[in-house]
């Protein structure tokens, strides 16, 4: 029996605008697939925010050149996805759509969840956290007061200039604990360690990408001086990316959508606590309906 594989577009309208550092949008637009075989079908997707570069056209293009008719057992994972991997460079939210295709697919031939396959406990699960964008200070209130009770942490977008702002907003109707992901919008080092300070004394809990992703030396700089952990998220798209951040980061945020999907994120995370780092994990989907979550592993 052969894989069959389909797919059409699906644009995720987002509740509230999504602003961070460099852009603003209201919509993701986004790719659902599905593998089918043996009368049982897998389901994926491809969202694609702007700043993965890839669209429904790129996905579309990179997922007509795929080819899984000449396979014909979805259990051999690493065969399969290692040619997908290898038909382009890139598109990496493509195939991501495929890798959770074809998870989701083997997961019910085997009548069972990938946490059971995987060995892990889903009572452990971290806390999920949810974004707040960056926004007036009505909007960011309103948005923290929608969901601040069924959310132990929040995660804030910084780097806009007004950071001191929007956390003095978010205190006076929340003291939950806060995440803060500046995407590389702090000037340099000296600005990035001041703000740190200040953000640990509201109740700041961790930072992500304080400046911009080349800056090797500067960021060990900032993580050696804060007792902050300081996670990398520009600077590591997949497994290859993690050893030359050992040092320097404190963690890694791990994209299914950057990094090609579940296998090689499985690969990272072994590859990152080998290291001594540690690791988050971000979903992208139209189940998370108006935001985007990720997962504190650590
Ligand atoms: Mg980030």
């Amino acid at each position: 029996m052969k894989m069959e594989l389909t797919y059409y577009p699906y644009e995720l309208k987002l509740r509230h605008a999504f602003t961070v550092s460099s852009y603003s949008r209201a919509t993701t637009p986004g790719v659902q697939l599905k593998i089918k075989w043996e009368n049982v079908e897998g389901y994926g997707e491809a969202a694609m925010p702007p700043y993965l570069g890839e669209t429904v056209e790129s996905v579309t293009s990179f997922l007509s050149r795929v080819n899984l008719n000449q396979f014909n057992d979805p259990f051999k994972l690493e065969e399969i996805l290692a040619y997908v991997d290898a038909v382009e460079t890139g598109n990496t939210a493509a195939k991501a759509a495929i890798d959770i295709a074809l998870h989701d697919l083997v997961g019910k031939l085997l009548h069972a969840p990938w946490y059971k396959l995987w060995g892990l406990d889903k009572e452990t699960t971290p806390f999920t956290t949810y974004t707040i964008g960056i926004d007036t200070r009505e909007k960011l209130q309103e948005k923290v007061l929608e969901v601040a009770d069924r959310f132990r942490i929040l995660k804030v977008k910084l780097g806009s200039g007004r950071d001191k702002e929007i956390v003095k907003a978010i205190r006076e109707v929340s003291d939950l604990p806060l995440a803060v992901d500046a995407n590389q919008g702090w000037k340099d080092k000296y600005e990035a360690l001041d703000m740190i300070n200040w953000l640990q004394e509201q109740g700041v809990v961790m930072i992500e990408q304080p400046i911009p992703k080349e800056q090797w030396e500067d960021i060990g700089w900032i993580t050696s001086r804060t007792s902050l952990p300081v996670y990398a998220d520009e600077s590591v798209q997949r497994v290859k990316d993690i050893a030359k951040l050992q040092g320097i980061f404190t963690g890694i945020n791990i994209k299914l959508m950057k990094c090609t999907g579940m296998r090689e994120a499985m690969k990272m995370i072994t590859v990152a606590r080998t290291l001594g780092m540690q690791v988050m994990l971000y979903l992208i989907s139209k189940l998370t309906q108006s935001n985007l979550n990720f997962i504190i592993w650590n």
